[in-house]
């Protein structure tokens, strides 16, 4: 069968990189979480104590960050390497997720990501989740989601994450995070959050794991046979 890349784009916690992980899985494609990427450039300005608003230093900054992906045995997943340091739960934190957004607003940090995740969809069966995947990294797709959640259900799904990593986080907080980075991803200059004229819209609210894999998985096959008979 005909290789293709899907593109899963959405709101912050809308259960995009479970979906994208699994479907991966089962395709036996390669998974990428653009998010990570991000969350490893504004780790790296953190711990560097760089601030994001100096440009120049951003500019200076990523000549110096190398960012790669390791499969995990233990855990059956990829990890996020910086460095050569693997950073996967660091990046993952409260303290990331509050400066991320505002680091992803930065044009010179985009083109440095989206050259790399460019890079890794030559080889096509790839499935990549984000919030520009569907519109400026892979605008070819061959199959574009766009995945959106009730809000509440967002921050319950996100809060459990974190409480279940040992995180001290309030409800409140995650629901204003969730609020502030979805606001600054769909406003910003670049590459802002938006659905792809030609993305299949999923509000996953009420569905189950399960059903979410049948939707996404009958687009595929449809996806697959519809490509093959056109060549
Ligand atoms: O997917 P995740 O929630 O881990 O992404 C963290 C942040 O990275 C997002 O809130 C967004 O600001 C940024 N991001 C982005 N473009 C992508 C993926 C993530 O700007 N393709």
């Amino acid at each position: 069968m005909r290789k293709i890349i899907i593109a899963i784009d959405g709101f912050s916690s809308c259960g995009k990189s479970t979906l994208a992980k699994d479907l991966a899985k089962k395709l036996h494609y390669r998974y990428m979480d653009s998010g990570a990427m991000y969350r490893a450039v504004t780790y790296y300005l953190m711990t560097h104590k760089i601030d994001y608003t100096e440009i120049e230093k951003v500019k200076e900054a990523l000549q110096h960050i190398h960012i790669d992906f390791h499969f995990n045995k233990e855990t059956k997943n990829s990890d996020t390497y910086l460095n050569d340091v693997n950073v996967e739960e660091k990046i993952r934190g409260m303290d990331v997720s509050q400066h991320v957004s505002n680091v992803s607003t930065i044009k010179e940090v985009r083109y440095a990501m989206v050259a790399q995740q460019k890079k890794m969809g030559k080889q096509k069966a790839i499935v990549m989740d984000g919030r520009d995947i569907g519109t400026a990294v892979f605008p070819d797709a061959d199959l574009k989601l766009f995945m959106t959640a009730n809000h509440e259900i967002r921050a319950q799904r996100r809060f459990k994450e974190l409480q279940a990593k040992g995180e001290d986080v309030t409800m409140d907080e995650v629901v204003q995070n969730l609020a502030e980075r979805d606001h600054i991803d769909s406003t910003r200059k670049e590459s802002p959050l938006m659905q792809a004229e030609d993305a299949i819209v999923l509000d996953n609210s009420h569905l189950t794991k399960e059903a979410q894999m049948e939707f996404v998985y009958n687009l595929v096959m449809e996806k697959k046979l519809m490509e093959e008979s056109v060549e």
